[in-house]
């Protein structure tokens, strides 16, 4: 699950109202067996650890996306490894999408909401000590807030399908693939069998897309299916983003739909590799300024942040602005 900028912040389900808590935090229960889990917090399966000079050896989806949003904001993410945590909406995602990829290695007649919530429960000991949950110094009632935008987002998919009814090839499949010449690597969420062919998913927590942004959103997962074409190869038949708790986004894998997500891959690679040479990653000043981690160290963007707050054009909740324009410290009378 990929959990992008532009959808935490605007993330309806964070919005909402919490009801009475969802009891997470119980004992541990036992006599669930579980298989191994993916490391937590938002994935990132193409940086290494360290302040990188060259291009990545491999390209992933949510790296791809961010230098085509702005090459400033992917260098100092991926190259200069500034910290980036995710906020509270981002690890909610993560915590849905852990569970959720537990249910569906269950067995058929053990994917019910009840199971859910075991396994729910079973998981987060796991985000509750992550590092980035720790550091979100969450209240009590932050805390609650927290653990029903999870529990939400996993009770979602039973608005989208009936998980019994799936038939799951494969959970978190690592794919590395040549895509138009591209070294690519993603991990696909799901991968279904269903009768005409494999089907590409990918959970979403996030806001389902409006009518006009639907085709960038499918990008990615039309990406998976050129990858499982080329690494398994057998190409699925359709992609599909399961937004929890609204809407199915999907699209048929096409050799057109294919050849305008791969070429498009190929020129960010051509256009980082560029970059990356000469040293040089232009700031893509935006609306998404107001949401960069990245903002203090980022002269143009904070220009725009603060040229937009000058014209009423940006959200008074977004981070950067407490950066860029801070509210006076109130003396006292
Ligand atoms: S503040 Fe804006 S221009 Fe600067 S790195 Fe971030 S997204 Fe790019």
């Amino acid at each position: 699950m990929d959990v992008n900028l532009a959808e935490n912040s605007e993330n309806a389900l964070g919005e909402a109202e919490a009801p009475a808590d969802v009891a997470f935090a119980a004992e541990p229960i036992t006599g669930v067996d579980l298989p191994p889990a993916p490391p937590s917090g938002v994935r990132d399966i193409e940086a290494p650890p360290e302040v990188r000079t060259g291009p990545p050896k491999r390209l992933s989806p949510s790296s791809a996306s961010t230098f085509q949003q702005c090459p400033k904001r992917w260098k100092m993410r991926y190259m200069d490894r500034l910290p980036d945590p995710p906020g509270q909406a981002a690890l909610a995602g993560t915590f849905a999408h852990l569970v959720l990829e537990h249910l569906l290695q269950e067995s058929t007649d053990q994917r019910t909401i009840e199971n859910a919530k075991l396994l729910a429960r079973k998981c987060w000991p796991e985000i509750e000590t992550d590092k980035d949950y720790v550091a979100l110094e969450l209240d009590e009632t932050e805390a609650r807030h927290f653990r029903w935008i999870s529990w939400k987002a996993i009770e979602g998919l039973w608005t989208l399908e009936n998980p019994q009814e799936v038939v799951v090839e494969a959970t978190e499949q690592l794919i590395d693939a040549e895509i138009e010449g591209v070294p690519f690597r993603g991990i696909v969420d799901r991968l279904d069998r269903e009768p005409d062919g494999l089907v590409v998913s990918d959970y979403k927590s996030g806001k389902a897309p409006r009518p006009r942004y639907v085709e960038g959103r499918l990008a990615q997962v039309l990406l998976y299916a050129a990858a499982i074409a080329n690494d398994l190869g057998e190409r699925p038949r359709r992609a599909r983003l399961l937004y929890l708790g609204q809407r199915t986004v999907e699209a048929e894998v096409t050799d057109e739909a294919l050849k305008i997500v791969a070429a498009d891959l190929k020129t960010t690679w051509s256009s980082m590799t560029t970059s990356c040479e000469s040293g040089e990653f232009e700031a893509n000043t935006g609306p998404l300024c107001g949401w960069c981690p990245f903002i203090a160290e980022c002269a143009e963007g904070t220009a725009e942040v603060r040229s937009r707050l000058d014209r009423g054009m940006m959200r008074l909740d977004a981070p950067a602005v407490a950066v860029v324009a801070p509210l006076p410290t109130q003396q006292p009378a």
